[in-house]
């Protein structure tokens, strides 16, 4: 099998072309190709001789993410894309354009393996763990074809990225680092169900990212109900994790909360979260849940929504609900894609 050329970190890429006997500069060249430029062939790469061309065409390849389908919203520009991956795989990424810049969602894996019970994304279970440059190529792809500027990157999309460790963390330093893209570290968010060693490792990376951590329950009890992982990685755990990663980056975390009527949203989880989030230096973002056509969970009112924050909020807690964006063209997170399998 060829290399998968765009999973290279900057330093890798240079080893890598000593080895085949180019000079360090022409991995500068070809860097600059592939991420800077977001070229997708190596044809393209003209400042290369030709042989030196046909020689990576035949040891190395540049993975594709083929645009399969594409919906815009009419209410707010929202752009849904759904990506055919070399193998056939399906992913889904989303492009929000905000007044602060333009926000992309991305897929971590091909299916999830966690099964959340609210989550579309899991139904399938997992096919497989994204590359590195299957990450990297939605962002590229939505720039390309949308012309627009990305700003800001959030690992919310299909999967566990935590349970693709090794190839978030390679994604991470190409797409923040200074000879590619160079997205701040600040303006990329990961989003996790709470893999605790995962997450102390992340701790140690010295990474200025921000983790979001799915809450959903604020007991144990409640979070069991919802996450199977809640079985493995017990909530005080999941938060004392949570603490170290404040600790030791100095990144506040947010807290992710899917409101399911009548599950999570009555009086007695208010004070619960109040308990848990209080005294933490955190942000807890509200998320009225998507019905899914498979599940049958209810989203609260509009209403009941707004009591529950405001009920937080006077308790002192930092509390947004998540603007709904592009309602008009998709189901839930995943549906997109499970409308194609
Ligand atoms: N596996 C990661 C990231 C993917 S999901 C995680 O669990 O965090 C991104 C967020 O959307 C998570 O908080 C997830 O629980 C939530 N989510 C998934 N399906 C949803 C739905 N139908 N309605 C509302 N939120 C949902």
């Amino acid at each position: 099998m060829k290399k998968d050329i765009c999973s290279f970190t900057y330093e890798e890429l240079k080893e890598e072309m000593a080895s085949i006997g180019e000079k360090s500069f022409r991995a500068g060249q070809i860097y600059d190709w592939l991420h800077a430029k977001l070229c997708g062939s190596f044809s393209e790469m003209t400042n290369l001789s030709r042989s030196l061309r046909e020689k990576l065409e035949q040891e190395y390849e540049i993975l594709p993410a083929e645009l399969e389908e594409r919906q815009i919203s009419a209410l707010d520009g929202t752009n849904k894309f759904l990506f055919r991956l070399y193998d056939g795989n399906m992913v889904e990424s989303v492009l929000m354009k905000y007044k602060h810049g333009n926000s992309v969602c991305i897929s971590s894996q091909a299916g999830c393996r966690m099964g959340c019970v609210f989550c579309a994304s899991t139904i399938g279970g997992l096919k497989r763990n994204l590359t590195a440059s299957e990450m990297l190529r939605q962002i590229y792809q939505i720039q390309t074809i949308t012309g627009e500027r990305v700003s800001n990157v959030v690992v919310m999309g299909t999967g566990e990225p935590l349970d693709n460790y090794d190839n978030l963390l390679k994604f991470i330093h190409i797409l923040t680092e200074e000879h590619g893209l160079h997205i701040s570290q600040r303006n990329v968010t990961v989003s996790t169900c709470g893999i605790v060693p995962k997450i102390l490792e992340l701790a140690e990376e010295k990474l200025q990212i921000t983790l979001a951590l799915s809450l959903h329950g604020a007991t144990q009890e409640k979070r069991r109900k919802l996450m199977p992982i809640a079985n493995k990685y017990e909530l005080s755990r999941v938060l004392a994790a949570c603490d170290a990663y404040f600790e030791k980056t100095g990144r506040r975390v947010t807290f992710e909360y899917s409101l399911v009527h009548g599950v999570n949203d009555t009086p007695e989880d208010v004070r619960e979260l109040t308990g848990l989030l209080r005294h933490r230096n955190c942000h807890l973002n509200l998320i009225p849940v998507n019905p899914v056509k498979e599940r049958n969970f209810v989203r609260p009112s509009r209403e009941n929504a707004l009591n529950f924050k405001n009920n937080l909020e006077k308790s002192g807690i930092n509390v947004t609900i998540r603007r709904e964006m592009g309602s008009d063209i998709d189901g839930a997170c995943g549906q997109l894609r499970r409308r194609k399998l």
